[in-house]
């Protein structure tokens, strides 16, 4: 088969196959070929990967945070001179066009792995001054983190979780998504071959079971789930048995505002961003549109043309702008949302079919205008190419209307007038939020949501707070005033 990995898992440093776990076919979006097979992992190979991980970390976790940084500085480097082949691996298993993996998969995991090999020798602890006494504090690593993954950015989401938790002195089992689960098992090839110690950065194959089955082993002191709502509130109360640490990067259903200020070129390249990008499967999607009144129609005319032009085909073709979406469950859900789209009376302005490519599991890129708050495409995260355009009179009612949903992961803004923007954001309830932009992610950024969208962040500084806990010491420095 085109794409058949070496073996299923990669525990302790090594490949491992073990054929009694439950098949998983890999199936190319693009053409429904089967790429690849692989095995659930069975109660063995977790607790292999499990007692390799909690063996490993005690040493990694004593070695001075310059040595794990240049580790992962090291492996950052062959991602980037890997990117390519990372890139095609990465598109068919997820059928996202090449023209965007190249760019935003590998690359923005290696960045992962920079910025967090940077940061791990700046973490630092504090002292407390208290007159003769005084405490101070050290971070420690948590221990053994599990990292479950989604199959919209399997490579991203392996560092995402990865680089962080080895920056800060953590083991790492990962089980990616039952959909994509290839390109994990690179990022552990490539640590291992950069010199990360075996046992470090474990992957496990499975369906949610075997992510119960990590979270729930005693060994385990965290998991960071990228997910839908519905598995981050089963994996959280799992997590919560063991009182684990949890980071939930969860759904959304979010507001991007087009005032009429705006320029409306911008504007609408930022929505078909938010809405088309991976075919629009992003959590951070701004699946909501608002657009103001007095500019809605010239801004659906846009739309539409420049919606129209985009190139649906060969996701192996650099010239190909948008490919299928990832799997045919997926299809199915995202059409059943255009058929409710139509039954509920909202305006179709283009798209809704299965486009000029016949096999695979593609749909076109589709807008939907005059949708109401109540209908359905505006309430439920559809995670496929499906845009819903509402329109608005002013600032308070957009506004009120923006908030009145259970998620809270992102929020855009479009307006000439910054003022507006910044007063617009400050009120919004995201945890992402853009003006005159749209989903870009850097990792000096945090990423992450409010509300039903999740709990913790993921990136930036604030990662340090996700792998690592404080111990605070008090230091008497004089004789002990006991009572007795
Ligand atoms: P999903 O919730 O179906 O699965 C996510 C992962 O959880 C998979 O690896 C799955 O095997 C595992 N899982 C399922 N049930 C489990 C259980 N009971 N215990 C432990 N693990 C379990 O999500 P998906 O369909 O793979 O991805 C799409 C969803 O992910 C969307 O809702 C999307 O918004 C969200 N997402 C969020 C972010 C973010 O950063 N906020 C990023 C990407 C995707």
């Amino acid at each position: 088969m085109k794409a058949q990995p070496t073996a299923s898992h990669f525990v302790d440093g090594a490949y491992l196959e073990d054929k009694s776990g439950a098949a998983i076919d890999v199936v190319y979006p693009a053409t429904g070929e089967v790429l690849a097979r692989v095995h659930e992992a069975t109660p063995a190979v977790i607790d292999r990967a499990l007692a390799s991980a909690a063996r490993a970390q005690k040493d990694w976790a004593a070695r001075p945070p310059v040595e794990r940084a240049r580790i992962l500085r090291r492996a950052a480097d062959m991602m980037r001179e890997r990117n390519r082949d990372l890139s095609e691996l990465e598109t068919l298993d997820t059928g996202k066009p090449l023209q965007e993996t190249l760019v935003a998969d590998a690359t923005s995991g290696a960045d992962a792995l920079e910025y967090f090999a940077g940061l791990a020798p700046t973490v630092t602890g504090e002292t407390i001054p208290l007159g003769r006494d005084f405490v101070y504090t050290i971070r420690e690593p948590l221990g053994v983190c599990v990292g479950i993954g989604a199959w919209n950015y399997p490579t991203q989401i392996a560092c995402w979780k990865g680089a962080p938790a080895l920056a800060l002195g953590n083991a790492m089992v990962f089980k990616p998504s039952e959909v994509t689960p290839l390109s994990a098992l690179k990022v552990a090839e490539i640590l291992v071959e950069a010199g990360l110690p075996s046992g470090l950065y474990n992957v496990v194959q499975g369906r949610g079971a075997v992510g119960g089955a990590l979270i729930s082993d005693p060994r385990v002191a965290k998991v960071s789930l990228t997910g839908s709502v519905e598995t981050g509130k089963k994996v959280y109360a799992t997590a919560a048995a063991g009182m684990r640490h949890v980071t939930m990067e969860l759904g959304g259903k979010s507001p991007l505002i087009v005032f009429d200020d705006a320029d409306i070129e911008d504007a609408v390249g930022g929505a078909m961003l938010g809405n088309f990008y991976s075919s629009g499967q992003v959590c951070s999607n701004g699946t909501r549109v608002f657009v103001q009144k007095r500019i809605k129609e010239q801004f659906l005319a846009r739309l539409k043309e420049r919606t129209q032009a985009i190139r649906l085909g060969d996701p192996l073709d650099e010239a190909t702008q948008m490919g299928p979406l990832v799997s045919e469950a997926q299809l199915e859900k995202v059409l059943s949302y255009v058929r409710k789209g139509q039954d509920e009376g909202a305006r179709l302005i283009t798209g809704g079919g299965r486009g000029p490519v016949n096999s695979g599991f593609y749909l076109e890129p589709t807008v939907f205008a005059d949708v109401s708050d109540a209908m359905t495409i505006a309430r439920e995260e559809i995670f496929g190419p499906v845009m819903a355009v509402l329109d608005f009179e002013d600032e308070e009612e957009v506004v009120t209307r923006a908030n009145a949903t259970e998620f809270g992961l992102s929020a855009g803004i479009f307006t000439r007038d910054l003022t507006r923007a910044h007063r617009v954001i400050a009120r919004l309830q995201a945890g992402s939020c853009w003006i005159n932009a749209y989903n870009l992610a850097p990792v000096e950024a945090p990423f992450g949501g409010v509300k039903l969208s999740g709990v913790g962040r993921e990136n930036s500084k604030q990662a340090i707070e996700h792998y690592s806990q404080v111990k605070s010491i008090y230091v008497g420095m004089g004789a002990v005033e006991a009572p007795y």
